[in-house]
């Protein structure tokens, strides 16, 4: 056996692990000690408070030293009891635990533990007390206690005792960061441990709660320098490239009176917005020059995005090129595909998704092809010198690799209305560049937003039908978090596509109630989306496939079941469907949830129009986690870092170039995860 371990050492060289230790690591992906180390904790409880037994004299939580007098075991039934009596030289109390049997063979007479648990002065005993010996340090008790939530489903004393004796033996050489903040001058008004090792062995084992903060801002200042150098190294990379098509500016005539486009031939209902009008020069800009165009436009819903791709697609084009448009829906590849004909009227445009298959015929003209993801599998054929990615956020991580067309690499447009914090754009993104359109179209008027309490659902109802029935070109939108009623206990009240519908056609016989959701066939979809658009609908029950940029003019209400079921970003997508043409538009919120803080959430939302300040009050409140998703976003890999720890980015600011130029993170996760950021933002909606 080894008689010292480091960060790489696999879990099967440590003592004490055995078979069944080793399974379940292994299926928790946890191979090696740096692996487990840096597992941390998901709570504490405080189990400090030490107290002699004369002193148990009110109910709490405490750690009393003390020797066992007797051990003794009941039956009741199918249950069990068992109880030890302790003394310390002020006392005895009795310990009583629940189908606890092993507690009998390992509690031994005469010796003396330590005994953590709630102490009742009602049944003037302890109850389910924690105990260990005696040992130099206590892990288990008499402490800030260590309790753990990962996916490794060892029981929180096990790994407690497997981590302690690791940290007996685990040797880590100081990190050339542990050396550079050592040196560096930390800010004042940031406690952080700067001893990596240390912080592990504070973040697991804490002597006082400050210590834990000041450890995690340590793997945190870790992480974030890991993605700072990745968006360097990007940025280098991607600087490097050569070999993009350069296209001649797009010139533009902006007067007063309009705007024109003297070398396309478009045709626009509407004035540009300023920032559309920028937005356009700088993507325009980064097109004529042969190193590939990286930009995100970010915008809030309905600020006007698609106007601007479909500008510089359009640009593309006439210099006899192919440009890519990629949708995260199939509903909105056709939205597209229709909005941008009437737009640009000369400009051939080909579907390529299920239903539209891409034939050679296709290819034979300079196009802007307008599909799926699945498109990206047709760069090589297609061969587009712009590759436009419509709400990125959806697509999950898109490797560089992937859009390789032959020995160029095409220029990037991502677009997408999550809202970056600055902070992180300058750090993580900085490998992009970044255009933003900050203010909406002129006339549009904010959603009108209720919270609706579950009695007043008639009235809704009632007033819905008058609304509907007075003005029959106008569609409402009602949202359901399923698409069938879930048999799940808790979930079965939920709101589900198909019993809505017939409710509510029940309900309101004179209306046309239709619903729509993503196991339509594509054309059947698109069917009814038309049929929507044209007004053929009043009242369209659905799911979230209608979630992003969905564009029915004629949409004025939307209803959302069980909000509370949806994260804010969700929210506000959805509420960006209706009043698209700058109509009175209003959004009604049902809540499944009684809790108070969800309606609080709700009603802030109600509200907040602004998509900046939606994501601002949910990093607030519960970090990125809801603003980035938790699954699908590649944001879910971040760890220790909390977006709203400014001082840290701050300090990693100033650490960063004093960094070599190959510097890795220790952390394993940080090294094996390079998908954190491929190229491309990945951030929900
Ligand atoms: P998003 O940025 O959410 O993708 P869209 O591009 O779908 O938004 O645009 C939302 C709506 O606003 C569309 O109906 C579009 O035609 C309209 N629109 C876009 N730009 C302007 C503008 N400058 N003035 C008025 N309406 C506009
Ligand atoms: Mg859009």
């Amino acid at each position: 056996m080894l008689n010292q371990y480091t960060l790489t050492t696999p879990l099967t060289s440590v003592r004490g692990v055995g078979p069944t230790i080793l399974k379940q690591a292994s299926q928790a992906g946890i191979n090696t000690v740096g692996d487990l180390v840096f597992d941390l904790p998901s709570r504490y409880v405080d189990r400090s408070q030490q107290a002699k037994i004369y002193q148990l004299t009110q109910d709490g939580t405490f750690t009393i030293l003390a020797q066992v007098v007797s051990v003794t075991g009941q039956r009741y039934g199918r249950k069990t009891q068992q109880k030890a009596v302790v003394a310390d030289d002020t006392g005895k109390v009795t310990l009583r635990w629940f189908n606890s049997p092993f507690v009998l063979g390992s509690l031994k007479i005469n010796q003396t533990y330590y005994f953590s648990g709630k102490y009742s002065t009602q049944y003037r005993s302890m109850t389910q007390p924690t105990y260990e010996p005696v040992r130099p340090t206590q892990i288990h008790t008499g402490r800030l206690v260590p309790f753990y939530a990962g996916l490794f489903d060892l029981a929180d004393g096990s790994k407690r005792r497997l981590l302690s004796q690791i940290f007996k033996l685990l040797q880590v050489e100081p990190t050339h960061l542990d050396l550079l903040l050592k040196k560096h001058t930390l800010p004042a008004e940031l406690e952080i441990e700067p001893n990596l090792i240390e912080a592990l062995k504070k973040v697991h084992f804490p002597d006082q709660s400050q210590q834990v903060t000041a450890a995690r801002y340590r793997l945190a200042l870790e992480e974030i320098l890991s993605l700072m150098s990745r968006a360097k190294k990007l940025k280098l990379e991607w600087q490097k490239l050569n070999s993009a098509k350069s296209l001649p500016f797009l010139e533009m005539t902006v007067t007063p009176s309009e705007i024109t486009f003297p070398q396309l031939n478009i045709d626009l209902p509407f004035r540009l917005t300023p920032d559309q009008i920028t937005s356009i020069k700088e993507i325009s800009h980064d097109l004529t020059l042969t190193q590939p165009m990286n930009r995100l436009l970010v915008g809030d819903v309905g600020s006007g995005k698609t106007v601007v791709a479909g500008i510089v697609a359009a640009h593309v084009v006439k210099q006899g090129l192919n440009a890519c448009l990629i949708a995260p829906t199939q509903i909105l590849a056709d939205q597209h595909a229709q909005s941008l004909a009437q737009i640009c009227p000369q400009l051939s445009i080909q579907l390529v998704t299920a239903r539209h298959k891409l034939t050679p015929d296709k290819l034979q003209a300079p196009s802007l092809f307008i599909g799926t993801h699945a498109l990206i599998n047709k760069l090589t054929q297609i061969k587009p010198a712009l590759v436009i990615f419509d709400e990125q956020h959806k697509f999950g991580v898109i490797q560089r690799s992937q859009l390789k067309v032959g020995a160029d690499t095409p220029h990037v447009l991502t677009m997408s209305a999550t809202p970056i914090p600055r902070s992180l754009m300058m750090t993580i993104f900085a490998h992009l560049k970044v255009s933003q359109i900050k203010t909406m179209p002129e006339g549009s008027l904010p959603t009108q937003t209720w919270l609706i309490p579950e009695r007043k659902r008639t009235d809704q109802l009632v007033w819905l039908d008058k609304q509907l029935t007075q003005n029959p070109q106008a569609l409402a939108m009602v949202v359901c978090p399923f698409i069938e009623p879930s048999k799940a206990p808790g979930l079965d009240k939920i709101k589900s596509v198909t019993l809505t519908t017939a409710e509510l056609q029940k309900a309101l016989p004179n209306l046309k109630v239709a619903m729509l959701h993503g196991r339509f066939k594509a054309e059947d979809q698109a069917k009814i989306i038309a049929q929507a658009g044209k007004g053929q609908i009043d009242l369209l029950v659905t799911t979230t496939v209608v979630e992003v940029g969905l564009d029915l003019p004629n949409a004025d209400f939307l209803i959302i079941e069980a909000a509370d079921r949806f994260g804010l970003a969700s929210l506000h997508q959805l509420r960006g469907r209706v009043g698209r043409r700058g109509q009175d538009s209003f959004c009604f919120l049902f809540s499944a949830s009684t809790s108070s803080e969800s309606k609080k959430r709700l009603a802030e939302f109600a509200k907040i129009n602004d998509g900046q300040k939606l994501a601002e009050l949910d990093l607030g409140r519960r970090g990125a986690g809801d603003l980035f998703g938790t699954r699908q976003h590649g944001f879910d890999q971040i760890r220790f870092f909390g977006w709203t720890d400014h001082d840290l980015i701050g300090l990693a600011q100033q650490i960063e170039p004093q960094l070599p130029a190959d510097w890795q993170s220790i952390i394993p996760d940080l090294q094996s995860n390079p998908n954190v950021l491929d190229d491309q933002p990945v951030a929900a909606n």
